[in-house]
């Protein structure tokens, strides 16, 4: 094993970067290259009939029913279009609940039985397709002998092609639904939700004048955070291959400690990585803006500029697609997982988040008249509402596996879900509890539609980085979503709970006699109620946890298993439902889906890791221990009378250990042997946490100590050293 190692971590650290062939691109503004692969309003206003272009406008900005008699001009135009780009094929798109994307291309190809061929693409194929869908997560949704599933054209996001090395595919971006008519997806319910949003806020703009305004859209800037680790140490790590993440291995001598990665200059390699990556993400019209190391050796982020929340899901699904993808052209794996490392901090992604109108004005935004203040503060107290009551959801959106890990385990964010708000918002909220002046600059009472608020800096507000949900001057960056999930259920959930907040408000506010005046209660009413959830201390901090649960009957749900079963509870239900978001047959079959999944990827873990230790680590520390035995038995037979206590004592240590590991590998078999046995997803998960988990911890701890004492060219494994700093 130990020549392997050696040789791959040489090869790691000596790796130049790999210079695809870019000559096209190399050096372009964005500009020139931005949307290039994608048939979006430019490439249509080129191409489709004047009258076609303007109803498929209204079709994609209005969100007005696909007509289906201009569905073949377009798919021609369409299909003309990424022929050009050479394309072959097209696919429909989807994202089945497996938290991925799906795809299945067909080449645009007919006979016509003449022996010939033509290349085919009709407005049908456009709109509809039917995957073969038996293999795809339902959650009971789709009894088997009724497997169907149907995608259909999203006309709201654009078309793309990515390219291949013998031709390029269209991709159609679709919903994907069963034959009864559910979803079984995560674009349909997003897509729901914003409508919900929408409906909502606008009530709420009328009740304030406004009569222009034809929707409200959320917007979302997703910040991807990801580990990079060459290729071929990845090679020599099953765990890192089939799950992702490190199951064992000790700690490095040096870890983040300096801080010196975070801003850090970016190694030569990685910077190859990443402009490989944006010059595609540019070409799909993704607009990717940032990027930079992040704090652990080996991380980084990458941000694109917010986008309309379902084609930020979308274009984000593609993100990680395209990192997986290119990462081994430049000798790399992309891992996102949430916490590959121990020891090292995890990734995420902060879901910045906003509404606006179609007339572009941002609702969270402090305005610059007291009738802007008055609005944006009743928004702000929906979103204080809503975190509040629908806390859970929160929490349960982002719940998966890799993700437990990270929240609640000592990093950014707690489990617990809380709010920061920053000073200025604060004492503007609790001026208007008390009726008391507000000690900003003008010192007086405030009273809403009159008074003017002080001006909010961006730098007033963007503190505090442990903070779950955090206000960050004109927009909430919701901390808890993990590095490898889909945006989507964060946002469906965010939505929701915000439409469902406003809801209550124009319930209420249109019923007032003085708007003015109730306006003015229920902004002190709503803060006074909710205000248990808004903190602005240490999340980190133990004591915070203490006082979250114990003084303020906030909720602590650390892990998936804790989490998910909240999306039953009636009053979720009852919102979601009310709302058109889920009906309660896809709720149920959304928790069954996240908990199996839960349990399947702990599952698959706690094989790798107790076949690693068996496979690998026994019979390597067992040759080392007996390498000593004979070296010692060696040094006495040449009649050196020498104690030799290092090898004793190394070969008693080490014996326990290996002992220990037998017994702790023996234990989580067992334990997966059980789960097994469980037949039955909402005990299976409470397993894993209880037991499976625990057992795997147990197994890593005899691991990593033997690690620590095994001689480097018998352990099997690539270290966290050679991991982490191999890039
Ligand atoms: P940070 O300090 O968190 O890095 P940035 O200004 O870099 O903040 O923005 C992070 C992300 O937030 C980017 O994707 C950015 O486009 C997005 N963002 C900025 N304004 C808004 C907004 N109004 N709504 C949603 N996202 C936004
Ligand atoms: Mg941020």
């Amino acid at each position: 094993m130990h020549s392997h190692r050696t040789k791959a971590m040489v090869h790691a650290i000596n790796t130049s970067p790999v210079a695809p062939d870019r000559q096209e691109e190399k050096g372009r503004a964005a500009e020139e290259i931005f949307g290039r692969h994608v048939f979006g309003l430019p490439a249509m206003r080129k191409r489709l009939p004047r009258e076609v272009y303007r109803k498929l406008v209204r079709i994609i900005r209005e969100g007005d029913r696909l007509d289906p008699s201009i569905a073949d001009v377009v798919a021609s135009a369409m299909k003309d279009w990424a022929m050009e780009l050479g394309a072959t094929h097209y696919t429909h798109w989807f994202h089945p609940m497996t938290g991925l994307t799906a795809e299945k291309h067909d080449a645009f190809l007919t006979p016509t039985g003449d022996g010939q061929v033509i290349s085919e693409f009709s407005g049908k194929m456009l709109i509809s397709g039917e995957p073969d869908a038996s293999s795809f997560p339902s959650g009971g949704i789709r009894s088997t002998f009724e497997a169907r599933g149907y995608t259909a054209w999203d006309p709201s996001v654009p078309a793309f092609i990515i390219p291949q090395p013998y031709g390029a595919t269209l991709h159609i971006p679709t919903y994907f639904y069963s034959y009864s008519g559910e979803a079984l997806d995560r674009k349909i319910p997003l897509l729901r939700s914003v409508t919900a949003l929408s409906r909502q806020a606008l009530r709420i703009l009328r009740l304030f004048g406004n009569t222009t305004a034809a929707f409200v859209r959320p917007n979302v800037g997703p910040e991807q955070e990801y580990f990079l680790v060459d290729s071929r140490l990845a090679a020599l790590r099953p765990d890192l291959l089939l799950t992702g993440r490190t199951l064992l291995g000790a700690p490095s001598p040096k870890g983040q400690e300096m801080e010196d990665h975070y801003f850090g200059a970016i190694p030569g390699r990685v910077m190859s990585f990443m402009q490989d990556v944006e010059i595609e993400m540019l070409k799909l019209g993704i607009p990717v803006k940032t990027r930079h190391n992040e704090v652990a050796p080996g991380q980084f982020e990458l941000a694109p500029v917010f986008e309309e929340a379902n084609i930020a899901c979308d274009h984000n699904m593609l993100c990680m697609n395209m990192m997986r993808h290119l990462a081994p052209r430049h000798g790399f794996i992309c891992l996102l997982h949430e916490k590959p490392f121990a020891g090292v901090n995890g990734s995420g992604k902060h879901n910045n988040w906003s509404m606006s109108t179609d007339t572009g004005e941002n609702l969270l935004s402090p305005g610059e008249t007291p009738y802007d203040n008055a609005r944006f503060l009743l928004f702000l107290a929906a979103v204080i509402k809503a975190v509040d009551e629908y806390s859970d959801l929160l929490r349960l959106a982002v719940a998966t596996a890799g993700n437990d890990h990270r929240l609640g385990a000592n990093e950014a964010p707690p489990a617990v879900v809380s709010m920061f708000l920053g000073d200025e918002l604060n004492a503007v909220l609790e001026a208007i509890e008390t009726d008391s002046p507000y000690a900003g600059a003008e010192k007086k009472t405030l009273k809403l539609g009159v008074d003017s608020l002080p001006r909010f800096t961006r730098d007033t507000t963007d503190r505090n980085r442990t903070s779950p949900f955090a206000f960050t001057g004109n927009k909430f960056e919701f901390r808890m979503v993990g590095s490898a999930d889909s945006i989507a259920c964060a946002n469906i959930m965010i939505n929701a709970s915000v439409a469902e907040a406003l809801r209550q408000f124009a319930d209420d506010l249109e019923k007032a006699p003085d708007f003015d005046e109730r306006l003015h209660s229920l902004i002190r009413e709503t803060y006074i109620a909710h205000k248990r959830i808004i903190f602005n201390g240490n999340g980190y901090d133990d004591a915070w946890i203490k006082e979250a649960t114990e003084q303020r009957g906030l909720l602590n749900l650390r892990t998936t298993a804790d989490a998910l079963p909240r999306l039953l509870e009636p009053k979720n239900v009852e919102m979601l439902t009310r709302h058109g978001i889920f009906s309660e047959t896809e709720l149920r079959s959304r928790y069954e889906i996240q908990l199996e999944n839960y349990v399947r990827i702990v599952r698959i873990e706690a094989l790798t890791m107790a076949d690693m230790a068996r496979k690998e680590i026994l019979p390597a520390v067992s040759a080392f221990t007996a390498d000593l035995a004979e070296s010692a038995a060696r040094k006495h037979a040449a009649g050196l009378d020498l104690a030799c206590g290092y090898e004793t004592k190394v070969i008693r240590k080490l014996s326990c250990l290996t002992d220990g590991a037998d017994t702790a590998a023996e234990e989580v078999e067992k334990a997966v042997t059980a789960l097994d046995a469980l037949g039955d997803v909402t005990r299976e998960a409470n397993f894993v946490r209880d037991t499976v988990l625990p057992k795997m911890a147990a197994l890593r701890a005899v691991c990593d100590e033997a690690e620590t004492h095994t001689a480097a060219k018998y352990w099997p494994f690539p270290t966290y050293g050679d991991l982490l700093f191999g890039v």
